[in-house]
């Protein structure tokens, strides 16, 4: 008879195959281990490395440690003292739960685990090779555990092969050791990779000073503190200033009952947060604690738990937009007293010595993405808040000049305030526009003489796609005959200007966009704002100027314009006396 085609895997098969997926690098194995040490109630955990963790990893923490019973049940595969059954799923509060971690990565390693339990008069060393007990014997150690992990896949070359080179592995954990840093910061951390201490972040470290060593000061001094809560949610982390944004997504990180995840509804609602805030292609830094009821979130979606699903996904990607919005208006209210240092320069510069969260290749990209050149542009404009002081002077409008036909100089409150006025007058536009779209019907106004337009090929089918939402601004276009059309009306915010300019260079520049993946809306609002706003190079009446001020001041985000780009921005008393070192 033939022998059968099927075999029944053996334990230590089945233990090294199902290691992979908890464990399928050095930093996996660093993030459980720390994981197991918060668990167990340590306030103090120090990470030790040798060579990027494929020599030695090493944690040592002073948590409640285990006894000897416990010790050696600890790395048998499903061994957990964190749930009992399936209903304990819904009120998890511990980091773990699913019993793999350890036997996990004893099944790939040679693990020696030392503990003592605070009941217990002396410790317990175990050694383990490939999953199965070698060693046991008393130990002396304080109360904590210690877990040493030694030639990490020494008995799976093909996973040792699929390692990176050194300095990304180091690099990844310590993006793990970061995120721990940030998560929980009534625990002290020190990561030490040979004898090189790379992070050590003590209990006495404020939130913005740990992520100012973690994400390093380039994004530290550009964040403002938010707190926010919403029936069962609450809110709270630090997240860019809408000026000072960056190019990539690395510098996003979100923990959900102080568990780090990754989450495209999260990120999706930080970006909606800003949407016209930020050029296209450019990122808020963000840091961000979800607190939520445990029974409304499942963490059990992925072996490595970095995944999480919420109940009610919609309800908590509005709940993180609007934390962030109210922490902008708030920064519009902060005296200037009392608000951060204005920043000088860009978050662009390379941040040395900081430690990279994501490598790049894990970001998930934003589907909406059309290639422009854009230009970083930074002045920390929104912290200039004199526009907002109390007026009690009444104003002089020869306290203004219009400077090389573009910028607004008003001197006033013991402070100059430059404003861009085209960038001004755009993010004008775009609220009262994107105000008269939300409560439509738009106003619209008639035009005396109707305009005819006839288009180019190209022209005319962008049209086709974009005639009904030009309708919902306001817009009464009529097509008429091939190629051509009429405009009736236009939105009353627009009510004078080149009108039919304003509808080619929108035509011209929805020609470069892909009409599939905008909102269509949004950037119609956007594009007919700038196109329609005066220039630079327009010369202004001081009632205009005068004008400009008035209103940008009624704008709820006056900072930037919709391409974020800085609206306005002043010299203090203060930086003219350090500028002529009176200070
Ligand atoms: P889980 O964390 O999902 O319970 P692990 O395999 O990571 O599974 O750990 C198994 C058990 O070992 C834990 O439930 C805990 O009781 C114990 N344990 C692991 N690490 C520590 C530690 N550092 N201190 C105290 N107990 C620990
Ligand atoms: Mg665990």
């Amino acid at each position: 008879m033939e022998h059968p085609k099927i075999n029944i895997l053996s334990e230590a098969v089945i233990g090294k195959i199902s290691a992979g997926e908890v464990v399928d690098r050095p930093a996996s194995a660093v993030k459980e281990l720390i994981e197991n040490s918060i668990d167990a109630g340590s306030d103090s955990i120090e990470v030790e490395i040798h060579s990027a963790g494929q020599s030695l990893i090493r944690i040592a923490d002073n948590g409640e440690g285990m006894t000897l019973e416990d010790a050696k049940l600890a790395c048998k595969r499903h061994a957990t003292s964190k749930i009992n059954d399936i209903d304990d799923l819904d009120r998890i509060s511990t980091l773990g739960f699913r019993g793999e971690a350890l036997s996990s990565i004893a099944a790939v390693s040679q693990m020696d685990l030392t503990s003592r339990n605070e009941s217990d008069d002396a410790g317990v060393y175990v050694y383990f090779e490939s999953g199965q007990i070698q060693k046991i014997r008393p130990a002396g150690r304080a109360r904590g555990t210690t877990v040493e992990v030694r030639n990490l896949f020494y008995n799976v070359p093909a996973r040792r092969k699929f390692l990176k080179k050194e300095s990304t592995e180091l690099a990844e954990i310590a993006g793990v050791v970061g995120r721990f840093v940030l998560a929980h910061p009534d625990i002290e951390f020190k990561l030490n990779h040979g004898d090189r201490t790379l992070l050590h972040a003590t209990k006495e470290m404020g939130a913005l000073e740990r992520i100012r060593l973690v994400l390093g000061a380039d994004i530290a001094d550009h964040m403002m503190e938010i707190t926010f809560s919403s029936g069962k949610y609450n809110i709270s982390g630090f997240v860019s200033r809408p000026s000072s944004t960056r190019k990539d997504k690395r510098a996003q990180v979100f923990f959900v009952n102080k568990r780090f995840v990754r989450s495209k509804i999260l990120s999706d609602a930080a970006y909606g947060a800003y949407r016209s805030l930020l050029e296209r292609g450019r990122y808020p830094a963000v840091v961000l604690h979800l607190t939520v009821p445990s029974a409304d979130i499942d963490v059990n979606v992925h072996p490595t738990k970095l995944l999480v699903k919420f109940r009610d996904e919609q309800v908590i990607r509005g709940t993180v937009t609007d934390a962030i919005r109210a922490g902008f208006n708030e920064m519009k209210t902060v005296s200037p007293d009392t608000r951060p240092e204005a920043p000088a320069f860009s978050a662009e510069s390379d941040h040395g010595g900081s430690v990279i969260l994501e490598t790049p290749e894990v970001q998930t990209e934003f589907a909406y993405e059309v290639k422009r050149n854009s230009t970083v542009v930074d002045g920390g404009a929104e912290s200039s808040a004199a526009i907002f002081r109390d007026e009690t002077l009444p104003v002089e409008r020869d306290d203004m000049v219009q400077l090389g036909d573009c910028y607004i100089v008003r001197v006033k409150n013991e402070c100059i305030t430059i404003m861009d006025q085209h960038a001004a007058h755009e993010r004008i536009l775009y609220e009262l526009f994107s105000k008269a779209v939300e409560s439509a019907p738009v106003d619209s106004q008639n035009l005396l003489f109707p305009v005819r337009m006839d288009l180019s090929a190209g022209e005319s089918i962008i049209m086709e796609k974009i005639i009904d939402k030009f309708k919902v601004l306001g817009f009464q276009i009529e097509p008429f005959g091939e190629r051509s059309y009429v405009v009736q009306s236009v939105p009353a915010v627009l009510n004078d200007g080149d009108i039919k300019k304003v509808i080619y260079d929108v035509l011209s520049d929805l020609s470069s966009y892909d009409l599939n993946k905008i909102n269509i809306i949004d950037e119609l609002i956007k594009l007919t704002s700038c196109r329609a706003a005066i220039k630079a190079g327009d010369a202004l009446t001081k009632g205009e100027m005068h004008s400009l001020f008035e209103q940008l001041k009624k704008c709820s985000l006056p900072f930037t314009c919709p391409h974020g780009r800085p609206t306005v921005s002043e010299i203090t008393i203060d930086e003219l006396e350090k500028r002529f070192r009176r200070k």
